[in-house]
């Protein structure tokens, strides 16, 4: 016989086993399947336990359970919805199987006295339990147990039941057991010992079919743990290969004497904090590079990173280049406009505004004002870049709250100042503080600086959560406050991701609070009010000469009005942690003490009370961050679960915080020792996905 050795699994393709033909391949395709290793690596979504046999006269509503019987009759019943229904029997019971969907075929297989096995979730009906489409065989069975494991439940697709992916599954598993297939195991023996992880084969094996002692810890499972890490090191490898590429690009070294900068921090009102001036420096060292810089600034809400941007700013416009600073919302791009220009109009550099609803001569002028290069600095936003011309003398991009941006939002931007391989600088900022071993392992592309202390003389606001009962308490203290000078903000939610209906609601508030505070100028600002109208509302808002603002969550994020100091928020249980955090940063900008007030109704569930009552407790940015990790995800915190990146399939980034150090390091001992195993790695855990695209 010849020797041959086995086909490698990410070799094979689906078609090479049994029972796959052209139009199942097309279909798996469609979930990403298309080699066998595909397959071994399309993990299950749970497990069902169907090891032993339920009695139906001990069957229970809602369980999930392996039953036997014999059909006893098979009737289509006519109604609102045509349906088969089969009820069996097995002595101490009954139970009623429905079906809205079936073929003749199977229809005839329900004859009378035939033993039939099924599996499913047993719920209340019209006479009885009832299963809705169970999977089922029909035969003799005898009472041993199906499986002596647990059985997994698969993501599939259309067209592709549980069984057959089941059984395709079970197929590539045999030949893997059988020695007909490679499965390759990338990560050296050297490293499987230094942090402890069993073999890729074993893993691979046991989570697919977990024997049934296993059952209440797949999770955990030193056998599971090898398969997070070695997802984890995927996405790590991938990231830290993107940054690589970027690195070959070129970059404006950005080193003038300083002198714009400068000039504007001795008219600045206050002195730099310590953990401002630091960050300057990391950014400015950065920008003296030839490659491109490629950084995340986190501060907390009122951390001053507005300051830093312009630092960095002015960096680029000393050295001949412009600059772009890009803001996620119409409201905070205008608020970095006036900023902007009222820094650096006294420094005589020009600056331009994409405005959105501008006229069109205008922004045409803006436009040739970038493209000739006699403007030096724009701001805007995302979507304004969007249609503005690549201008050719861009040096350096800056993004606010980058949470609110996907990763191709941001090469977007990146390729706006793109010149044959010159690719402008990048400061990304964000107030959503991000537990560090967390930040490396979804920013490992990205370098990090932290704003880790407040500009002095802030006090902490202080929060207290009432139910929607005790409102009029809140609109004397909104009419208190405002009578003594301050001014206040009502903010207004929804649940429904709805703009008009959210206005509304605000609307509704305001003409309220008008009626019951006629002597306070009241303000209204929402996402439907022409960019005009909202820049006008805030102006006066700044300028003092409007004392209660009613917003919806358009003010979430950088707006800075110091003599602020009431917040209200209304509904606060509908908002995320995240979010409550960002509105309340809004007051306690000034030396006043400031109050935040977080109304709800009754009746707040579980997570809402723990989101209000770690408000409560909690100032400090990071500290609110890691407990929306435990109770949100980090899908969720890290804004990933829009944008899709990052989506893991058997790690979980806060159960598997632990390993990511490790994580780390063998990537590191990976790239340097074992680069062959880089590209495969990659290929196996994130496949034809690409994760950001072109780089
Ligand atoms: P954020 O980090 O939330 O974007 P901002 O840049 O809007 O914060 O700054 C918040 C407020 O703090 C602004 O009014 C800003 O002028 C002020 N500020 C910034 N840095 C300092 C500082 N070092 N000392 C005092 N106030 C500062
Ligand atoms: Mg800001």
């Amino acid at each position: 016989m010849e020797d041959r050795t086995p086909p490698p699994a990410e070799e094979l393709p689906l078609t090479a086993l049994h029972r796959v033909g052209p139009r199942l391949a097309e279909r798996l395709a469609r979930i990403g399947l298309e080699s066998v290793q595909d397959l071994l690596f399309h993990l299950p979504l749970r497990y069902e336990d169907r090891t032993t046999r339920v009695q139906l006269g001990a069957l229970r509503p809602g369980q999930a359970a392996r039953v036997q019987g014999e059909v006893e009759l098979a009737q289509v019943q006519f109604g609102r919805r045509r349906a088969l229904l089969v009820r069996i029997g097995d002595g101490s019971g009954m139970l009623t199987l429905r079906f809205f969907h079936f073929s003749r075929q199977q229809q005839q297989g329900f004859q009378r006295g035939t033993p039939i096995e099924c599996f499913g979730e047993a719920r209340p009906g019209p006479s009885g339990l009832e299963m809705v489409h169970p999977e089922y065989r029909l035969g003799a069975f005898q009472d041993a147990p199906t499986s002596a494991t647990l059985t997994p439940v698969y993501p599939v697709t259309e067209g592709v039941r549980q069984p057959t992916m089941r059984q395709l599954v079970a197929q590539a598993l045999t030949l893997l057991d059988d020695g007909r297939l490679q499965l390759h195991e990338w990560l050296p023996a050297e490293l499987r010992a230094r942090y402890g992880l069993p073999s890729l084969r074993d893993a691979v094996q046991r989570i697919h079919a977990p024997p049934l002692e296993q059952a209440q810890q797949v999770t955990g499972h030193p056998l599971q743990r090898r398969l997070a890490f070695e997802e984890l090191l995927a996405h790590q490898l991938s990231l830290r290969q993107l940054r690589e590429r970027l690195q070959r690009y070129a970059a404006p070294p950005l080193d003038p004497p300083g002198e714009l900068f400068d000039a504007l921090r001795a008219s600045l009102p206050f002195t730099l904090t310590a953990a401002q001036t630091r960050v300057i420096d990391e950014i400015h060292a950065d920008l003296a590079r030839p490659q491109p810089m490629l950084r995340l600034l986190q501060g907390d809400v009122g951390s001053g990173k507005t300051v830093v941007a312009a630092a960095a700013v002015l960096r680029a416009v000393e050295a001949g280049w412009q600059a772009a600073v890009v803001a996620p919302t119409e409201l905070l791009a205008e608020q970095h406009a006036r900023n902007f220009r009222h820094w650096l109009e006294p420094l005589g550099v020009n600056m331009a505004w994409l405005g959105g609803r501008g006229q069109r001569a205008a922004r045409r002028a803006t436009l040739d004002a970038l493209a000739d290069g006699s403007a030096r600095i724009a701001v805007g936003t995302h979507a304004l870049f969007q249609e503005a011309p690549a201008f050719g003398e861009l040096g350096l991009v800056v993004i606010d709250e980058q949470h609110r941006f996907g990763v191709h939002q941001r090469l977007a931007m990146r390729d706006k100042g793109a010149d044959g391989d010159r690719r402008p600088h990048q400061l990304i900022m964000t107030a959503t503080p991000i537990p560090r071993t967390l930040a490396m392992a979804a920013y490992a592309d990205l370098d990090l600086s932290v704003i880790d202390e407040l500009p002095p003389g802030r006090k902490p606001v202080t929060t207290v959560a009432l139910p929607a009962r005790r409102r009029d308490e809140v609109v004397v203290r909104v009419r208190d406050a405002c009578a003594e000078g301050r001014q206040a903000y009502w903010v207004c939610t929804l649940i429904e991701e709805s703009e008009a209906l959210e206005a509304e609601a605000a609307a509704a508030t305001a003409d309220g609070l008008a009626e019951a505070l006629p002597e306070l100028r009241i303000g209204l600002v929402h996402g439907r009010l022409k960019s005009d109208a909202k820049e006008a509302v805030m102006r006066a808002f700044k300028a003092g000469d409007i004392d209660l603002l009613v917003a919806t969550t358009v003010i979430e994020v950088g707006v800075d009005v110091p003599n602020a100091t009431l917040m209200i928020i209304d509904n606060a249980e509908r908002l995320g942690l995240a979010q409550l955090h960002q509105l309340r940063g809004r007051v306690g900008r000034g030396a006043e003490q400031s109050f935040c007030v977080l109304l709800y109704r009754e009746g707040l569930s579980r997570n809402a009370q723990r989101r209000l009552e770690v408000l409560r407790e909690s100032q400090d940015g990071f500290a609110i961050a890691r407990r929306d990790l435990e109770i949100r995800g980090p899908g969720e915190v890290l804004g990933t679960r829009q944008t899709g990146e990052l989506q893991l399939r058997v790690a979980d980034l806060l159960r598997d915080q632990p390993l990511l150090a490790d994580v780390q390091q063998c990537a590191e001992t990976l790239r340097q020792e074992h680069p062959e195993s880089v590209a495969p790695l990659i290929a196996r855990w994130l496949g034809a996905r690409t994760r950001y695209g072109d780089v």
